[in-house]
């Protein structure tokens, strides 16, 4: 089966020396033999971090990027800027992104596409609001959210990663149970089969309280590639034994 992926969404945390101190213990520990290991940063961190694992086995990306391509938009941050430091991943439409910034399925499509046209790989979050999952909504709300990048991207689906992020688990300690994620992550699968012959290349991670203690468990269901991983990637010890149950 295929290499797992995790990824550290640093969040807006740290700080040049934080920073620094965090990735020289980790960078050590990870070789690309184990599993695949990214951390996605503010955008300001960006160059330091590209200076830092340059060479290592771990990668780097932002956290988002521009729906536009160049040009008078004061304070974004375009796709080709995000190439400039060989950022390898942007997460897109992140719930935090569409609960406090306004950001629609259109915007996410167009921001997955950006990324992909400047050769970055878009990490695209889709998940349900605890209300959502309690109206019964939660498979409605996921297709309907990755069924605007599929329709954007066509055949460049498969070059895609998927995060299934459920809102209520996201920095609350309530994890998905294993089979609930499983569960949503088999309906994912299916939209990406019908829409691209490489569905099952495709890495869907899970995120929402990720951690040492329930990250095996979650890892070793079918269709759980990888996990995106906020409050624990801040944390050597837990990130190291999150990227050790992925290995
Ligand atoms: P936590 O791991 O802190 O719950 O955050 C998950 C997340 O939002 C990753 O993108």
């Amino acid at each position: 089966h295929m290499k797992k992926l995790i990824v550290g969404n640093w969040k807006m945390n740290g700080d040049l020396a934080s920073n620094a101190a965090l990735l020289q213990t980790l960078m050590p520990k990870i070789t690309s033999a184990t599993c695949t290991v990214a951390v996605c940063v503010a955008a300001p961190y960006l160059a330091s971090v590209q200076a830092l694992l340059s060479g290592s086995a771990m990668q780097w990306g932002a956290q988002d990027v521009s729906q536009h391509e160049v040009g008078a938009y004061t304070g974004e941050v375009s796709a080709a800027m995000l190439r400039d430091f060989s950022a390898r991943y942007v997460i897109v439409g992140h719930s935090e992104r569409r609960q406090y910034h306004g950001e629609t399925d259109v915007h996410v499509a167009l921001k997955a596409q950006r990324a992909l046209a400047a050769g970055i790989t878009p990490i695209v979050c889709v998940g349900e609001t605890l209300a959502e999952r309690e109206l019964g909504q939660t498979e409605e709300i996921v297709k309907r959210q990755l069924a605007a990048v599929i329709h954007a991207n066509g055949h460049c689906i498969s070059e895609i990663v998927v995060a299934y992020e459920p809102v209520w688990a996201i920095g609350t300690g309530k994890t998905a149970s294993p089979e609930q994620a499983q569960h949503v992550h088999a309906v994912l699968r299916a939209q990406l089969r019908a829409a691209s012959a490489h569905a099952d290349k495709v890495h869907i991670l899970y995120g929402g309280s990720m951690n040492a203690a329930n990250a095996q468990q979650l890892l070793a269901q079918a269709d759980i590639d990888g996990g995106l991983v906020g409050g624990a990637s801040l944390k050597t010890a837990d990130f190291l034994s999150i990227i050790a149950a992925a290995s």
